[in-house]
This record gives C-alpha cells, structure tokens and sequence, in this order.
C-alpha cells in the first residue's frame, strides 16, 4: 500500500480544506406573503410563485411542482 513520506502540516491541511467552505444560501423575499424563499421557487410558505398561487399554501412541495 502507497504510504505518505511526510506528515501533513496543519498549514497544507488548512490549504486543502480552503475549497471545502460551504456556499452561502440565496434569499429573496416573497412577494405575496414576505417570507424569505429560494429565488426562482415556488415561495414554501404560502404557494405563490409568479404573483399567483401554484400550490395550495401548506401542501407539501415535493413531487407537486413537476407532477
Ligand atoms: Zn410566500
């Protein structure tokens, strides 16, 4: 089994783990009911997407938006 010749430092760990951070999350405002939602997405909380309401509001979103 190939084996390391050196340790890993704490300082080439740190370089490698520097594309390891996480993205930050986009937020948009809905327009209907002001809740923070994906932009692009039916709004969770209340259904709207578009200045109407695609899903009833509380009905789960999986599986309804491409059925
Ligand atoms: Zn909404």
């Amino acid at each position: 089994m190939a084996v390391p010749k050196r340790k890993t430092s704490p300082s080439r760990a740190g370089m490698r783990r520097s594309h390891q951070a996480l993205p930050t999350q986009a937020n948009a405002e809905c327009a209907n009911c002001g809740e923070l939602k994906r932009p692009h997405h039916v709004c969770s909380h209340c259904g709207h997407y578009d200045g109407r309401e695609v899903v009833a509001a509380g009905k789960a979103l999986r599986g309804a938006v491409r059925a």
